[in-house]
């Protein structure tokens, strides 16, 4: 039997893997499916995903920014078993694949499609601007 959960929506992201926790709504930006597939074809390795699409119900519950990219399908939540995603090498692999909003947490990443690089770090005291992320950037 084919649970439609498990359909892939892009190359190694099924459609529950983005879709809303709570509802079972999906919305994927193209230009998030775009940069995953380019991201996840030059990482080579198997990617988790915590957290796609969100409804505003569902990203209040947990937290979100009331203007979080997850309400538009611009974003993705994701980390790694062989790579460590939140490492600052690869904030260039990420720009090049096209995502422009990176948020470091330990060990894992949230990732955008917004128009303008921008770099944050989730730090026990909060969200502070990622000032090596953006050495990194505007150096290379
Ligand atoms: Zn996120």
């Amino acid at each position: 039997m084919i649970l439609i959960e498990d359909l892939e929506i892009a190359p190694h992201l099924t459609y529950g893997e983005m879709m809303d926790r709570e509802s079972g709504l999906c919305l994927a930006h193209l230009r998030l499916l775009h940069a995953w597939t380019a991201f996840r074809g030059q990482l080579g390795h198997p990617i988790r995903v915590n957290s796609g699409f969100r409804t505003e119900s569902y990203n209040r519950k947990i937290g979100g920014s009331p203007r979080s990219r997850h309400l538009l399908g611009m974003a993705i939540d994701m980390q790694c078993a062989v790579i460590d995603l939140s490492d600052l090498e690869m904030i260039p692999m990420l720009i090049c694949c096209g995502f422009r909003g990176i948020g470091r947490g330990d060990g894992w990443i949230h990732a955008d499609v917004r128009s303008t690089a921008t770099f944050w770090r989730y730090t026990d005291a909060g969200i502070v601007r990622d000032i090596e992320a953006y050495n990194v950037h505007e150096g290379g």
